[in-house]
């Protein structure tokens, strides 16, 4: 076994409460673009003159909600979990208390069967209404003509749960974050650069023994002190436990 995953194994042999923070690379091993790399969400955008801040921002929606929901997507089946989503699962499935804190709003950790995730960036389950915060799934939305979602009981428009510019994480899922970090001896980072905030700040409520660090480039970690940096793609990597 490889040096740094058999250390990888010892702290999670070890550890009593693991926490899991994870962002875009942890899902493009399902074939979900990131944002910044040469086919990304957002290189997308840029090519058509469009500023992934400004679109993808409540206000944009507000004001221009015909512009953000026939903005140029890119094409893709429904993904699904890969190595990385499935061994955490079958960790946690095995009596780990293993906890997921997500930057990312594809729900894959919860459909490979995990229990313990907390989604930073909400998810796209279920949408709702801007005026009446009535729910609705995504595929019962109606759209008007200009293929804007609409709620049918006060026109409002109906958006993903998904937190964009300029909003907040929900508070209840930060505060779990946080309480998890606190608790946890050893954290995972995997596949973030941690550029976001505030979701970038939690992880320096991180108390515990061991930190690592699972990506495909080294990132800044500030005041907090790697043990192990794998350099590598997170499925690939963790299915080698
Ligand atoms: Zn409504």
């Amino acid at each position: 076994m490889d040096p740094q995953i058999k250390q990888l194994k010892a702290y999670i042999d070890e550890a009593k409460i693991i926490v899991f923070f994870g962002g875009a690379g942890v899902s493009t091993e399902s074939g979900l673009p990131d944002y910044r790399s040469r086919e990304g969400r957002y290189t997308k955008l840029e090519k058509q003159q469009l500023d992934p801040k400004k679109v993808m921002n409540i206000k944009y929606i507000m004001e221009h909600p015909e512009a953000f929901f026939n903005r140029p997507k890119p094409e893709q089946k429904p993904p699904e979990p890969n190595a990385a989503h499935q061994v955490l699962a079958a960790m946690e499935q095995n009596g780990k208390d293993i906890r997921v804190i997500t930057q990312n709003v594809d729900g894959l950790h919860q459909k490979a069967g995990h229990r313990s995730v907390q989604e930073l960036h909400g998810h796209n389950r279920t949408w709702y209404c801007m005026k009446c915060l009535r729910e609705y799934l995504p595929e019962e939305v109606q759209r008007d003509e200009q293929n804007v979602p609409r709620c049918p009981i006060d026109n409002g428009i109906v958006r993903p749960s998904v937190v964009y510019f300029r909003e907040n994480p929900d508070r209840k899922v930060m505060d779990r974050s946080k309480k998890a970090i606190q608790a946890a001896d050893l954290l995972i980072i995997a596949g973030t650069s941690l550029t976001v905030n505030p979701a970038k700040n939690l992880i320096y409520h991180f108390n515990g023994k061991r930190v690592v660090v699972i990506n495909q480039e080294a990132i800044d970690t500030k005041a907090l002190e790697v043990d192990l940096f794998i350099k590598g793609k997170v499925g690939e990597t963790l299915s080698k436990l």
